[in-house]
């Protein structure tokens, strides 16, 4: 009888440990930031300065401020020689879930520092002074700078203002951070582009990238570079003016929603 209850005590601890075990592995997965949202603070930012979110449904806003917090909860921003500021993390956490936003289980892996420079930076990262060739917007790290992505402040914020045109540098950069994540950064996302996609997406940027260079495109003749610089240019084109891009680039917009899963100038849901 004594070994009974002795049993039946193990027994019933070693259940409530289970339980307690599997309660609490379930309690931890769920990064705070993302049960909580954005305060009304950083909504009221996306609101003022992105108009992609200010586009969303009600519904697709909530999933988006989801996702901008577990990008900042996981991604360290830094400034140098600034102070890193609201807006600054709302912008660039925008500009980072914009690409993968039709993509609902994207996270990016190959990121985890954004370095903010005030204005442009040279190629040793130099922002001061008059110093030869200081006119680089954003950067994605390689070699031993693997992981981090180098940003201008001044560029970041043109980006998103209303005087920003087809550009934006801190897509620009996400793209190239999106196009890098499948091994290569050669303007073909492997990763979320469909394999038979591969060689018709080739042929349809080197025509694009010749008219560029001839004069007959209205794309900036920096995406003629090569095919990693067409496809973040164009992605800046397709995310800011998408009704402008699909209206002068019918095939080119029908590729990068593929590509994105995503519709800019028509629903604007996730495909
Ligand atoms: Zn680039």
């Amino acid at each position: 009888m004594t070994a009974f209850i002795i049993i039946s005590i193990i027994i019933v601890l070693a259940l409530g440990y289970l339980a307690f075990r599997l309660f609490g592995k379930k309690k931890n997965n769920i990064p705070a930031a993302a049960t909580a949202g954005l305060n009304s603070e950083l909504k009221q930012l996306l609101e003022q300065h992105v108009d992609y979110y200010h586009k969303l449904s009600e519904t697709e806003k909530l999933r988006f401020e989801g996702l901008i917090a577990g990008f900042l909860e996981k991604v360290h921003i830094e400034g140098v020689g600034l102070e890193i500021t609201d807006l600054d993390r709302v912008l660039i956490a925008s500009s980072a879930i914009i690409p993968i936003f039709g993509y609902k289980e994207w996270r990016y892996t190959n990121l985890t520092n954004v370095i903010l420079y005030p204005d442009t930076f040279n190629n040793d990262f130099q922002f001061e002074g008059e110093q030869e060739g200081r006119n680089i917007m954003g950067m994605v790290g390689s070699g031993y700078m693997n992981g981090q992505m180098l940003l201008s402040r001044a560029a970041l914020l043109k980006g998103f203002s209303a005087a920003s045109g087809k550009n934006n540098t801190g897509i620009h950069e996400f793209v190239h951070l999106l196009d890098k994540s499948d091994g290569a950064t050669d303007g073909v996302p492997e990763n979320i582009l469909p394999h038979e996609y591969a060689t018709p997406w080739l042929k349809m940027m080197h025509q694009e990238i010749s008219l560029i260079k001839k004069g007959n495109s209205d794309i900036d003749p920096y995406g003629a570079t090569n095919e990693a610089e067409f496809l973040a240019v164009a992605s800046e084109y397709f995310f800011e003016k998408p009704d402008q891009f699909r209206q002068k680039h019918p095939e080119l917009y029908e590729q990068l929603s593929i590509i994105y899963s995503q519709d800019p100038a028509g629903n604007h849901k996730a495909l």
